[in-house]
């Protein structure tokens, strides 16, 4: 189970995440939307302390901390239970895909060079990038670079995976591989948080969508019903916007 509670973000004196409370089971898959500036990108960060959230409570499987006393080891701790899927991929540019994916089990599990490139290779088979396993990320397409962002994500068997609008920086010719790979771990009930504008994603795929504002929850619902009855005009206000 992941839990956030009064989880709180200021930048200076700008609040940005304001006592943020989220439950999620395992095996669930949410996707938050909201406006620019809201927050979104912020929460995630701070559940895996990419940004050190200044109060509140974090429940990650069998780790629970407090932010504002968590040790070195607690962070490690954390970032082995999540995962993170980044808009621009960043993927090591001097690393082939194979290492690329490789390289967290190496580095965060501690797992042999040779066990975890035979693991590598494993995910590489289901992300559907076998015959890529030597190149670098300057010869793949923007779409093969985001799947092997989310196969270097699966490969850390994190309870989590975090992902911030993984196909907004993509021709939209590679929107859809990518969303079929995160569909496909959904089959798998990985669970997910998702950041996305992809509302069709988020129909078919969302237990839930969760819609910030303000760097609060708003509210959150399934996905029928978020957006075709959403109870806060904000979110009607959003909504119109965006469908
Ligand atoms: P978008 O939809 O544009 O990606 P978002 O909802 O992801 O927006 P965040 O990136 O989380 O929004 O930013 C929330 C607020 O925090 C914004 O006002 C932003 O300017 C501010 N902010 C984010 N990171 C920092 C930082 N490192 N230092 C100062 N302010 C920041
Ligand atoms: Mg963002």
């Amino acid at each position: 189970m992941i839990a956030l509670s009064g989880i709180t973000k200021r930048f200076g004196d700008h609040t940005v995440l304001d006592h943020i409370d989220l439950e999620l089971e395992r095996g669930e898959i949410i996707v938050v939307i909201g406006p620019s500036g809201t927050g979104k990108s912020t929460l995630l960060r701070c559940i895996n302390f990419l940004e050190t959230p200044d109060e509140g409570q974090l429940t990650v499987g069998d780790l629970n901390l407090d932010v504002t006393r968590a040790t070195k080891q607690d962070i490690l701790a954390l970032r082995r239970r999540t995962a993170f899927v980044f808009q621009n991929y960043a993927l090591f540019a001097n690393k082939t895909a194979l290492e690329n994916i490789a390289e967290s089990m190496i580095v965060v599990q501690g797992m042999a060079k040779a066990e975890a490139h035979h693991r590598a290779r494993e995910i590489l088979e289901r992300i559907g990038l076998a015959d890529r396993a030597d190149a670098y990320p300057a010869a793949l397409s923007g779409g093969q670079q985001q799947r092997i962002g989310i196969g270097r994500a699966m490969a850390t068997g994190a309870e989590v995976i975090l992902f911030d609008e993984p196909t907004s920086a993509l021709d939209p010719e590679w929107v859809e591989e990518v969303l079929g790979l995160m569909k496909q771990l959904a089959t798998e009930r990985q669970t997910m948080i998702v950041v996305s504008h992809e509302m069709q994603f988020a129909r078919e795929v969302a237990d839930r969508v969760v819609f910030m504002d303000g760097g609060r929850i708003v509210e959150q619902a399934p996905p029928d019903r978020l957006f075709t009855q959403p109870d806060d005009e904000r979110t009607r206000a959003f909504l119109r916007k965006i469908l």
